[in-house]
């Protein structure tokens, strides 16, 4: 017999309670049509697809750029039911050495897809293969060593590689130049980000008004990842300390608790201005100091971080350094003293 549980006075059997990565899945959109914003990336991709099946050829290979959690790898899923062919999905570190990748590239069937995540952190080694992969789809395997050393070359079906990288510029420009097709994904706006909120919490049976999405939205750091992370601690806390749904009080209470602030600051985002303002009176103050302060990796300050602290103009970049802006102190409670280059709070 299947146990029982009971959430907010109804009951519910084992298979009704299902595990998060299942949600993950869930609730990834599966065709151009359920993905939400980024017209113009889907509308080119939607056309460059509809060519390459008029001309009956392999799509072009394609670069999705952008900060994480925007849609790079749900959009090479979509673009692989798209047009109606496999996908296999690995990752730039995963790929250690050229033999990792040929045994990768030799299994592909035409037209199928290889998406490499984080292509960045592909080992240069490596990289110099995939270019003759990617233009003449190709690959010169090395056999023996020595004297007897001899390449043999391998004949490719015609693949398509989408890669995505949240850091464009580490990708060297002959890496670069063999994308036909390089799209850049924005952060999204906040009614984009209701409509992501609102379309999760449908799959997932969850009660939430409109007020209780946009409060969720607003604080999701423009990214859908968040925003559906923070829908899903929203609605624990909606279990345990309301009624069940969510309203605009209880996301409130919900994000306050997970110490997300009204710009949907965290506390590394918070540390960060903090450490800029407090240690380096406002800055310029370099990224590897900045890190080493806070305790973060570089790359995940550059990557994550950042980018959104920029965009909403907490801080702005300039030749010697990071630099805070007026915004972050006002949001900090913090004045700044420019005569005497320290910082007093603004409430003692
Ligand atoms: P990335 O590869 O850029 O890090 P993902 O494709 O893994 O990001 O997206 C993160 C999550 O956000 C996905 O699980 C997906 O459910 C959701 N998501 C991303 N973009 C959208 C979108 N445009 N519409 C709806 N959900 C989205």
């Amino acid at each position: 017999m299947k146990s029982k549980a009971r959430i907010n006075g109804s009951e519910i059997t084992e298979d009704e309670i299902r595990p998060e990565y299942d949600f993950t899945a869930q609730i990834r959109p599966k065709s151009f049509d359920e993905f939400v914003g980024q017209d113009k990336v889907k509308d080119n991709l939607r056309v460059f697809i509809s060519s390459s099946k008029k001309l009956g050829e392999s799509l072009d290979h394609i670069l999705f750029t952008g900060p994480p959690g925007l849609g790079k790898t749900t959009l090479a899923n979509i673009i692989s039911s798209a047009i109606g062919a496999g996908i296999v999905t690995t990752s730039g570190p995963v790929i250690e050495k050229p033999g990792d990748l040929a045994g990768m590239l030799t299994k592909l069937k035409k037209d199928e897809i290889l998406f490499i995540d984080e292509i960045h952190r592909i080992p240069k080694v490596v990289e110099e293969f995939l270019y003759s992969a990617m233009e003449e789809y190709r690959l010169d395997i090395m056999i023996d060593q020595g004297p007897a050393a001899r390449s043999i070359p391998i004949k490719l079906e015609k693949f398509t590689l989408i890669g995505a990288t949240t850091r464009q510029g580490l990708l060297s420009s002959p890496m670069l130049d063999r994308f036909g097709i390089n799209c850049h994904l924005d952060y999204y706006n906040t009614d984009h980000l209701i409509s992501i909120v609102k379309r999760s919490a449908g799959i997932m049976n969850i009660e939430i008004t409109d007020e209780g999405a946009a409060e969720i939205a607003r604080r999701s750091r423009a990214t859908p990842r968040i925003a559906n992370r923070l829908l899903r601690r929203t609605r624990d806390f909606a279990i345990v300390k309301g009624n069940g749904k969510i309203d605009n009080e209880i996301a409130d209470y919900a994000l306050t608790s997970l110490d997300v602030d009204e710009y949907g600051l965290d506390k590394v985002d918070k540390r960060i201005l903090e450490t800029i303002i407090m240690k380096y009176s406002g800055g310029p103050v370099g990224l590897s100091t900045i890190a080493a302060s806070t305790g973060e990796d570089p790359g995940t300050i550059e990557d994550v971080y950042e980018p959104f602290l920029l965009i909403e103009g907490f801080i702005k970049r300039t030749p010697k350094g990071r630099e805070a802006t007026d915004l972050a102190y006002r949001h900090l409670g913090l004045t700044r003293r420019s005569n005497k280059n320290e910082t007093e709070s603004l409430f003692g």
